[in-house]
C-alpha cells in the first residue's frame, strides 16, 4: 500500500508496517520523536492498516517537544526507583518548558541524590531502551500497580472507566500512560534536574504532599546552555522576588494562599494602570459601572454557571439562602442592562467595571500575582445589534493593542478560537451566529494585517473569541487581552433591545478585557521592566536626598512642590552618606534623584541624576519639574 510521508514524498510499505519499522527510511536524522498518522499521534508500534499520510515530528514542533519532555520524566521516574525504590509514584507530564515527576517519600530530594539521578538517567540513555507499550484490563492494570505497591497509580486506574489501559515499558520501569513517546530512550540528549518542591497530590491541600522534581531536556548541549542562560534572566526578573525587593506586594499566611495584598507602592503601580484604563475607556464611550460581590445562588443558575462552572466557584449561605461569592461580572452587568427597557437608540452600550472576583484555583496551580485566588478583571459587556458588531470588535483591537502599547509591549500573539466543527452540538447559537461572528474577528485581524492563528476546538462552548498575548522581553508570552462572543447569556437572560421595527431583538454580547487581570498584568509588567518601571509608571518617580540637616530647608520645600505637581516624591533625609542614599535609590530603581547640598540650598537648585542618564547636572527645580512631568505626559 501506499503512505505520503510528509516532506518526503508516496512510499510503497506493507500493510501492518509499524512506524518503528519505517523510522529509518521515514527519517534519515535522529530528530524523530513523535509520529502523526492522518493527523493523529499515534505510538510507534501501532500497525499502519491502510494507506495515510505521515508526519515526523522534531523538536521544533510543540507536540514533538511535548513528547520529548514528557518520555524524559518518565526516565527520570526510572532512575529515581532504581535509586530509590521505596519511592511511590505520581504523574508526570511534560510542561511548557522541561517536565516534573511527582515523588511520594519522607524526606526532600537532595542536591546530591539529585546528581546521582542525573548519573542514572544518562546511563538509561546509553542503554537506549525502547519504550513499548501494553494494553491491559482495569483488573490487570490494578492487579499490577498494586504488586508494584504504587498506591497512588492504583488511585488513577480505578478512576477510569472501564475499558483499555495502557501502560508503559522502558527496561524494567513501567508506567500507567496514555502515550506516546519516544522511540526509546537513546533519543534523548542531555538532561538536566533544575529543582524540587513540595506540591500536594492532585493540587489539594487535603492530600499528601509529594516531592516534585522539575528536569528539561534538549537534543543538544548548547539548547541546554541557552535555557540555562534564559533561567537565570528570569529569575532575575522573576516577579515574586522582585515584589519582595521593591515591597510591591506580598501574600500573607494568615489570610490564605492566592489571595494579593498590594503594598502602597504596588498598589501605586496599580492605581497609575486604573486610572489609565478608566481614563481610555471613557474615552471611548464606555461608561463605568460597579456591581456587589455577592449575589444569590439563584442568578448564578440562571446564568448556567452553576451548572458548568460551579468547582470554580466559592458558595455560600446568607439567612439560610444560597449565595455565591462573584467569579465573573456578566450577570450582574446584564441586571443594569436589563434594569429598565431597551430602545436600539440606545445601543451600543459598554458597561466597564474594575472588580474582583474569586475562583477556586487548586493550591498547586497558585503561582504569584500570575495566578491568584482573587483576580481583578479589567471587564467590560458590550450590549449591541448585529450590525454594529464590526465597529465593536475594531474598536476593542484597537483599544487592546493601544493598551499593550503604552504599557512597553510592543509584540504580541494572537489566537482565533472557534469551536469543534465535528461536534457543533455541545456548542450554544446556531451556524450562522459562529459563521458570523467568527466572519466579524477575522476580518477586524485582516484589517490591521495581524497574523492570527486559527485554532478549531478552543473556542468556550458559548461563543468564538480571540485571545492575545503579550510577549515579554524574554520572549515569553503572557496572557493578555481576549475578545469573547456570547450566544448564551443573551438567550438565558433574555438580553433584548426594541429594534425600529417596534418589536424585540436579541442582543449580541461580547466579553472583553483588554489588560487579563491587574495582578496578571502588574506581575508580567515587573517581570518585563525587571522592576525598572518607565517614569510614569514608577510607584517613586523622585527620591530628594539631602546631604546634611544643614540642607534640610530646601530639600523638604523642594520634595513638598513636586508633591504639589502630582510628581511621586520620597524625601531621605536620614542621617546617612549621601553615596549610601544614592545606592538606596538605585536598588529601588527610583528614576530620578535630587541631591541637595550646600551649594543647591543656596542656589535654590538641584542636582539632578538620572537612573538611564547618569548625571544631569545642577538645574532650577521648576526646569527639572518640567521634563519630568513632560516625560510623565509622553509615558516614557
Ligand atoms: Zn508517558
Ligand atoms: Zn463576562
Amino acid at each position: 500500500m501506499e503512505i505520503v510521508v510528509e516532506g518526503k514524498g508516496p512510499m510503497e510499505v506493507e500493510s501492518g508496517v509499524t512506524g518503528r519499522q519505517l523510522l529509518d527510511k521515514i527519517s534519515g536524522r535522529r530528530d524523530h520523536f513523535a509520529i502523526s498518522v492522518d493527523g493523529q499521534l499515534v505510538d510507534w508500534d501501532a500497525p499502519l492498516m491502510k494507506p495515510c499520510s505521515i508526519n515526523v515530528l522534531g523538536f521544533e514542533s510543540e507536540v514533538g517537544r511535548e513528547v520529548y519532555w514528557h518520555s524524559t520524566s518518565h526516565v527520570m521516574a526510572a532512575a529515581v526507583k532504581r535509586l530509590f525504590p521505596e519511592c511511590k509514584l505520581g504523574i508526570g507530564p511534560a510542561i511548557s518548558e522541561g517536565f516534573y515527576y511527582d515523588f511520594h517519600r519522607s524526606t526532600p530530594f537532595s542536591e546530591n541524590e539529585l546528581e546521582s539521578i542525573e548519573a542514572t538517567i544518562n546511563q538509561i540513555i546509553s542503554s537506549d531502551l525502547p519504550f513499548t507499550r501494553e494494553v491491559l484490563t482495569k483488573d490487570e492494570a490494578v492487579k499490577l500497580f498494586e504488586n508494584l505497591a504504587e498506591p497512588y497509580k492504583v488511585e488513577l486506574i480505578q478512576e477510569i472507566k472501564e475499558g483499555e489501559i495502557s501502560i508503559y515499558r522502558s527496561g524494567e520501569f513501567v508506567d500507567l500512560c496514555r502515550g506516546p513517546h519516544l522511540p526509546s530512550t537513546g533519543s534523548i540528549g542531555v538532561v538536566k534536574l533544575l529543582s524540587v518542591a513540595g506540591a500536594y497530590w492532585r493540587g489539594l491541600e487535603s492530600m499528601p504532599m509529594l516531592q516534585r522534581i522539575y528536569g528539561i531536556s534538549f537534543p543538544q548541549e548548547k539548547e541546554l546552555e541557552d535555557f540555562l542562560e534564559r533561567l537565570k534572566e528570569a529569575e532575575r526578573r522573576d516577579h515574586r522576588k522582585l515584589g519582595v525587593v521593591l515591597d510591591l506586594f506580598s501574600f500573607q499566611e494568615a489570610a490564605g494562599a492566592g489571595l494579593a495584598f498590594w503594598h502602597p507602592k504596588g498598589a501605586m503601580i496599580r492605581n497609575v494602570i486604573e486610572e489609565f484604563w478608566k481614563r481610555e475607556h471613557l474615552k471611548r464611550g464606555y461608561q463605568l459601572v460597579s456591581t456587589p460581590h455577592i449575589a444569590r445562588a439563584e442568578l448564578w443558575e440562571r446564568s448556567g454557571h452553576l451548572e458548568f462552572y460551579k468547582e470554580n466557584m466559592y458558595t455560600f449561605e446568607i439567612d439560610e439562602q444560597p449565595y455565591v461569592l462573584k467569579p465573573m461580572n456578566c450577570p450582574g452587568h446584564i441586571l443594569i442592562y436589563k434594569s429598565k427597557r431597551r430602545s436600539y437608540r440606545e445601543l451600543p452600550i459598554r458597561y466597564a467595571e474594575l472588580a474582583t472576583v474569586y475562583r477556586r484555583e487548586k493550591s498547586g496551580v497558585l503561582h504569584g500575582m500570575f495566578r491568584v485566588r482573587g483576580i481583578t478583571q479589567d471587564d467590560a459587556h458590550i450590549f449591541c445589534a448585529r450590525d454594529q458588531v464590526d465597529r465593536e470588535i475594531d474598536g476593542v483591537i484597537d483599544l487592546a493593542l493601544f493598551m499593550l502599547k503604552s504599557f512597553g509591549f510592543e509584540k504580541y500573539k494572537i489566537q482565533l478560537s472557534v469551536r469543534d466543527l465535528a461536534h457543533k452540538a455541545n456548542y450554544a447559537g446556531d451556524d450562522a451566529m459562529w459563521e458570523e461572528a467568527e466572519a466579524a474577528l477575522k476580518r477586524a485581524l485582516e484589517r490591521r494585517n495581524l497574523p492570527f492563528v486559527r485554532a478549531e476546538g478552543e473556542a468556550v462552548f458559548y461563543g468564538p473569541k480571540i485571545d492575545m498575548s503579550l510577549v515579554d522581553a524574554l520572549g515569553r508570552a503572557w496572557q493578555g487581552p481576549t475578545i469573547q462572543f456570547d450566544f448564551n447569556l443573551p438567550a438565558r437572560f433574555s438580553v433584548e433591545y426594541v429594534g425600529p421595527d417596534g418589536k424585540e431583538h436579541e442582543v449580541v454580547m461580547v466579553h472583553r478585557t483588554v489588560l487579563g487581570s491587574l495582578e496578571r498584568f502588574t506581575a508580567s509588567l515587573i517581570e518585563h521592566y525587571a522592576g525598572e518601571f518607565p517614569l510614569w509608571l514608577a510607584p517613586v518617580q523622585v527620591v530628594v536626598a539631602s546631604i546634611s540637616s544643614e540642607n534640610l530647608e530646601w530639600a523638604h520645600a523642594v520634595a513638598e512642590e513636586l508633591r504639589q505637581s502630582s510628581i511621586r516624591v520620597d524625601g531621605d533625609f536620614r542621617d546617612e552618606t549621601i553615596g549610601s542614599k544614592i545606592r538606596d535609590a538605585e536598588l529601588q530603581k527610583v528614576p530620578y534623584v535630587l541631591v541637595i547640598g550646600k551649594r543647591e540650598s543656596a542656589r535654590r537648585e538641584v542636582s539632578v541624576r538620572s537612573k538611564k542618564k547618569g548625571q544631569l547636572g545642577a538645574q532650577t527645580v521648576d526646569a527639572f519639574k518640567k521634563n519630568v512631568l513632560d516625560e510623565i505626559e509622553r509615558r516614557l
